[in-house]
């Protein structure tokens, strides 16, 4: 979980700001106005730490402006639109990310570090497509109705009408920011709800700039409110515990889902959670061993590991399991890390300084738990005015088993851990003996067995011999520690609306 930092800058964001230029702001976004908060927390790059931004952080007082503007934007024409016409402004919206694309990247990048390729294709690409995805959906859902016919010879009509939530918080953390938003948002705004967003302090400038597109785009200002701050005793736990929210869609840590929970059990408020992972890969000796261990260096490093359904635990068939170690610790060590314009660069730091204490805390922890480091394990050295950052090496592991705490526990950056199997049965028990269930991956040329594994495997998503490859209709969530509900489709629907039934007796 991310704490609060402190205003006091490191000597290298001090001298950014003495330098002349000036310190860029991020303000809340209210009513469609920026508004300034109580005090300002400072947002450093994470590729060299230097001083980002200055946030400005909500109070208790932001927080009720922006329910109560929220609120407002009900009673207002947003509250009287069609489905039809909400659909065609989020379509309006996704068409203005498109023109605010490079803006985006770079907000994304500069909170970020990650490489500007990956900004591209992954996180702004897929905040258009979410409004376009669910402009779709919206418009094509149907609605049950019944013809009723009792013993007594009445008749009655029933069907169902989808309402608004109301007000609903968004709470969202910094892992990929601006695709995570509005893969809640998107679905929100489709139902007719009203939001209040809480993006991470950690990667507070791409909601601000949403904020400013969606009003651009033409939507109603006010319907969209975004507050900056932390969790506790801060922007999450005013929204959370505010009287005037009708349900949370938060996306992070198991533990914050926990607290957000008992935040709103007083007042009964609806939840849908996307929550942390430990995400296990089997690897089948009939697998296409090349495909496999690109697969896994993806599945394992992408956006640096800090991806919730990244692999994190790896098994791995006992004849084939030299071989896929040699393959992935050569992958691992083949990654370039580097500035996010280069091109060549293929890896970002970590989001934070306390952040990488975590993830190196673990490199520590497996070593003492007697891992063996087949690469990485520490702070690489890059020059470049780069070393004041928060990189971290990419890291792959070995000679633990499911009792080690390295092996349970959410890491959440470029590492995993590779256990050898004997047979199926084993693979799947292996894979499954976790309180977490968000992703897994199955490795094999037989897709009989691909089917078979993956159904066995106690997650919300399983894929077979890919990683990550999605379709926006199809259910997303996970089970145990995982999360609560599904988003998706029809899904995201079902959470974003309460469903009304009329019965006209004929
Ligand atoms: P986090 O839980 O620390 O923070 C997420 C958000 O919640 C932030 O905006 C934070 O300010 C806010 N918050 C923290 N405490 C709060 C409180 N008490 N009340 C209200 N709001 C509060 O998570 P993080 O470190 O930002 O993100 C990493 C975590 O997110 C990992 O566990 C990862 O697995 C998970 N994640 C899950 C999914 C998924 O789809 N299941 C996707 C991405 C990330």
């Amino acid at each position: 979980m991310t704490t609060r930092t402190t205003t006091s800058l490191p000597e290298t964001a001090q001298a950014t700001q003495t330098s002349g230029q000036a310190t860029r702001q991020l303000r809340n976004f209210i009513g469609g106005e920026p508004v300034d908060g109580v005090r300002t927390f400072a947002k450093l790059n994470p590729i060299d730490g230097t001083l980002a931004a200055e946030v400005h952080e909500a109070g208790r007082h932001e927080v009720d402006r922006a329910v109560a503007s929220a609120r407002a934007a009900l009673e207002g024409p947003w509250g009287r639109m069609t489905v039809g016409e909400r659909a065609t402004i989020l379509r309006r919206i996704a068409d203005a990310i498109e023109r605010r694309f490079d803006d985006l990247v770079e907000a994304e990048v500069g909170d970020t570090g990650k490489p500007e390729a990956l900004a591209r294709d992954l996180d702004v690409a897929r905040a258009a497509a979410n409004f376009r995805a669910f402009a779709d959906v919206v418009s094509a859902a149907g609605l049950d109705s019944y013809l009723t016919e009792f013993p007594d010879g009445r008749r009655a009509l029933n069907y169902a009408v989808r309402k608004p939530l109301g007000v609903v918080a968004v709470i969202v953390p910094w892992n990929l920011p601006l695709l995570l938003l509005t893969w809640k948002l998107a679905p929100a705004l489709a139902s007719g709800n009203a939001v209040v967003v809480k993006p991470s302090e950690e990667t507070p400038s791409s909601a601000t700039l949403l904020a400013e597109i969606l009003v651009e785009a033409g939507l109603p200002a006010g319907v969209v409110n975004v507050v900056h701050g932390f969790g506790a005793d801060s922007a999450g736990e005013f929204l959370t515990t505010h009287p005037g929210i009708d349900g949370v869609t938060f996306t992070g840590e198991s533990s914050t889902g926990s607290a957000i929970m008992r935040a709103v059990a007083p007042r009964v408020r609806p939840v849908s959670f996307e929550l942390g992972g430990k995400n296990a890969a089997v690897v089948f000796a009939d697998a296409d061993l090349d495909a496999a261990i690109a697969g896994l260096a993806r599945s394992t490093y992408l956006n640096t590991g800090q991806v919730c359904l990244c692999t994190e635990r790896i098994y791995v068939e006992r004849s084939v399991f030299a071989d896929v170690a040699a393959g992935l610790a050569e992958q691992a060590a083949r990654l370039r890390l580097g500035r996010p314009e280069n091109p060549a660069t293929t890896t970002g730091p970590l989001i934070s300084r306390q952040h990488r204490e975590k993830v190196l805390s673990y490199f520590e922890l497996a070593r003492q738990e007697g891992a063996t480091v087949l690469a990485g394990g520490g702070i690489p050295n890059l020059g470049d005015g780069l070393d004041t950052g928060f990189w971290i090496e990419p890291t792959l592991l070995t000679g633990l088993d499911n009792s080690h705490r390295t092996v349970r526990e959410e890491i959440f950056g470029p590492v995993a851990t590779l256990i050898p199997f004997d047979t199926e049965e084993e693979a799947i028990a292996l894979a499954n003996d976790t309180e977490y269930g968000l992703a897994a991956v199955t490795w094999t040329r037989d897709l009989t067995r691909g089917h078979r594994v993956a159904q066995r495997m106690r997650v919300g998503m399983s894929w077979v011999n890919t990683w990550y490859l999605r379709d926006l209709r199809s259910p997303f969530g996970g089970v145990g520690l995982s999360g609560i509900g599904r988003e998706g489709g029809l899904h995201s629907l079902g959470f974003y609306t309460e469903p009304t039934n009329v019965c006209v007796q004929l």
